[in-house]
C-alpha cells in the first residue's frame, strides 16, 4: 500500500460522504413526509426528494467515482478491514447503480412520492381503480429498472437483489417451500384447537397515552438510546436514520388494540438498536448501516417476537402493564396475557398477523410480485388473484380492497422484491436467538429479571457493530455457522404453540 493509494481512498471517502449526506436529507424529507408533513405538501416534497435522490445518484456513478475505485484493489489492505471492505461494497454498488439512467431515479423517486398519497386515498376509499394506474406505471418502472440491472433465471432476481444482496427467488422458493410444508399442518393442528386461547380482552379501552408511556419505557428497557434517537407517530411504523447518532422509530397507537402499539414499538426498536450500534468507525461511510433487509427484519423479529411475546419477558413486565391498566387487565393473568398475545388466528391484514400465519402473507406477495414482473398477471386482475390467493393460503377472503390488495404501502413506494425479507428475517430470528442462547446460558434468567444488555451486547459483537462489512448470507454463516434455514424456525414455532394450545 503506499501513500498514493491512501490518498485516492480518502478522496473516495470524502466523495462517498458527501453523497450520504444528500441521501441522508433525502431520507429526513421522506422521515417529515410520513410524519408531519401536510398533505398538501405532496407534489413539492415529490419534486424536492426527486432532486436529492437524482443528484445524489448522478454524483456516485460519475466516472470519477469509478476512476478512484479503478486505482484501488482490496487485495491491498487487511482482509476483512473496514478499507478493503468498503472498496468490495463500493465497487459492487457502484456497477450496479451506473446501470440505471438518472433520469429512471428521478422519474422513480417522483412517481412513488406522488402514488404513496394516491395510495393512501385509495385504501381510506377501498378504491383499487384509483391506484390502478399508479401501480401499472410503477411496475412497467421495476421491470424497467429490473432489465437495466440485468438477471439470468427470473426477472425478480435483479429486484430481490436490491433488498437481498445476492439472494436468488430460486434460493428463496427452496426456502417457502419448506417452510410452507411445516407451517401448514402447524396452522390446522391450532386451527382445531382454536377455543384454547381468548384474546378478546386486548381489545378492551386501553388509554392511549399510558399505551404510548409503557412502549417507550420498552424501548429504553431494550437499550433503544433517545439521546441519539426518538420515536415518533405515523400511520405505519418505520425506522430511518441519517446517522447512527440520529435514528428515527415510528409506531401507531390504537384503543381497542393493545398488542398494535406494543408490538410495533418493539419491532422498530429492533431496527433502531441495529442503526444506533453499527460501529463507529463506519460512520459516514456505505457500509454504516444494515447489511440487508433480511438481517434488519431478523432484528426487529428478534426484539418484537423472541424477547416481547415471550413467557420470561410478560413475567417481568406484566405486574407493571396491570398498574398502568387496572380496570382492563382486571382478573387477567400472566399466563393469560401471555397467550392472548401469542392467539393465532388467519387474519386478512400481514403486520397484525401472528408469528405463525404471518409467513403466509409473505408467501402471497411473493407468488404475485412473480408472477407480475413476467406479465404473468396483469394489474387490473390483481385484486382477484390478492382475493383468490389469501383464500388458498389462509382460508379467509377480503370484503373489500382495503383489508385486501391495498393493505401495504410497499406497491406505491416503489418496492418489489422487497417482501420476501420479512419471512426470511423470521427465519433468521430464530437461528441468530438459538446462537446466543448457546453463548449466554443464563440469558433466559437474565430476560427474566427485565435485563437486556448482554443479549444486546451480543448482537452488537456479531451482527449489529458489522454494518454492511459482509454480504448477509456471509454473516449469517459467520454467527449460525450455515445457512438460512426454515428448520429452526419450525421447530421453534411447533414448540412455543404446541404448549400454549396444548398438542
Ligand atoms: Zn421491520
Amino acid at each position: 500500500m503506499t501513500q498514493n493509494n491512501d490518498t485516492i481512498l480518502e478522496q473516495l471517502k470524502k466523495n462517498l460522504a458527501e453523497i450520504q449526506h444528500l441521501e441522508h436529507a433525502a431520507a429526513l424529507l421522506d422521515w417529515d413526509q410520513q410524519v408531519n408533513m401536510p398533505a398538501g405538501g405532496a407534489d413539492a416534497r415529490a419534486l424536492q426528494l426527486a432532486t436529492l435522490q437524482k443528484m445524489a445518484h448522478e454524483l456516485f456513478i460519475a466516472d470519477s467515482t469509478g476512476d478512484l475505485l479503478e486505482k484501488l484493489n482490496e487485495s491491498d489492505y487487511p482482509e476483512d478491514s473496514l478499507d478493503a471492505c468498503l472498496i468490495r461494497v463500493v465497487r459492487e454498488d457502484w456497477n450496479k447503480d451506473r446501470k440505471i439512467p438518472s433520469e429512471l431515479v428521478e422519474e422513480l423517486a417522483s412517481t412513488t412520492s406522488r402514488a404513496q398519497e394516491v395510495w393512501a386515498r385509495a385504501r381510506t376509499d377501498n378504491d383499487f381503480q384509483l391506484f390502478q394506474p399508479w401501480l401499472e406505471k410503477i411496475l412497467e418502472l421495476n421491470q424497467r429498472q429490473a432489465d437495466l440491472l440485468g438477471w439470468e433465471e427470473h426477472i425478480y432476481d435483479a429486484l430481490l437483489d436490491l433488498y437481498e444482496p445476492h439472494m436468488k427467488s430460486n434460493q428463496v422458493s427452496v426456502i417457502f417451500n419448506e417452510l410452507r410444508e411445516g407451517l401448514v399442518p402447524l396452522v390446522q393442528e391450532i386451527a382445531a384447537r382454536r377455543d384454547a386461547v381468548d384474546g378478546s380482552f386486548l381489545e378492551r379501552d386501553f388509554d392511549v397515552s399510558r399505551q404510548w408511556d409503557f412502549g417507550m419505557q420498552a424501548l429504553t428497557a431494550i437499550g433503544f438510546d433517545l439521546e441519539r434517537g426518538r420515536q415518533d407517530k405515523s400511520t405505519h411504523p418505520f425506522t430511518t436514520n441519517f446517522s447512527r447518532n440520529d435514528v428515527r422509530v415510528t409506531t401507531r397507537v390504537h384503543a381497542d388494540n393493545m398488542k398494535s402499539a406494543l408490538f410495533s414499538t418493539l419491532h422498530e426498536g429492533g431496527h433502531g438498536l441495529y442503526e444506533q450500534n453499527v460501529g463507529s468507525e463506519l460512520e459516514g461511510t456505505p457500509l454504516g448501516t444494515g447489511t440487508s433487509l433480511g438481517i434488519h427484519e431478523s432484528q426487529s423479529r428478534l426484539w418484537e417476537n423472541l424477547i416481547g411475546r415471550s413467557r420470561a419477558f410478560w413475567e417481568h413486565y406484566y405486574p407493571q402493564l396491570q398498574q398502568l391498566f387496572p380496570a382492563d387487565l382486571q382478573g387477567v393473568n400472566v399466563d393469560q396475557f401471555y397467550r392472548a398475545i401469542n392467539l393465532v388466528e388467519p387474519s386478512l391484514i400481514r403486520v397484525e398477523a401472528d408469528e405463525v400465519t404471518y409467513n403466509l402473507h409473505v408467501f402471497l406477495r411473493f407468488d404475485l410480485e412473480r408472477e407480475l414482473l413476467s406479465g404473468q398477471l396483469a394489474v387490473a386482475d390483481l385484486p382477484q388473484a390478492w382475493n383468490d390467493r389469501m383464500e388458498q393460503y389462509l382460508g379467509i377472503r377480503p370484503h373489500n380492497h382495503t383489508d385486501g390488495v391495498l393493505q401495504d404501502v410497499h406497491w406505491s413506494a416503489g418496492l418489489m422484491g422487497y417482501f420476501p425479507t420479512y419471512a426470511l428475517g423470521n427465519l433468521l430470528s430464530v437461528q441468530f436467538y438459538h446462537q446466543a442462547q448457546l453463548a449466554l446460558p443464563d440469558l433466559e434468567e437474565q430476560i427474566l429479571r427485565g435485563e437486556f444488555s448482554p443479549l444486546r451486547e451480543w448482537l452488537t459483537e456479531n451482527i449489529y457493530r458489522h454494518g454492511r462489512k459482509f454480504y448477509p448470507q456471509e454473516l449469517v454463516k459467520r454467527v449460525t455457522g450455515g445457512d438460512i434455514s426454515a428448520k429452526p424456525f419450525l421447530e421453534y414455532a411447533r414448540i412455543k404453540f404446541g404448549a400454549i394450545y396444548g398438542f
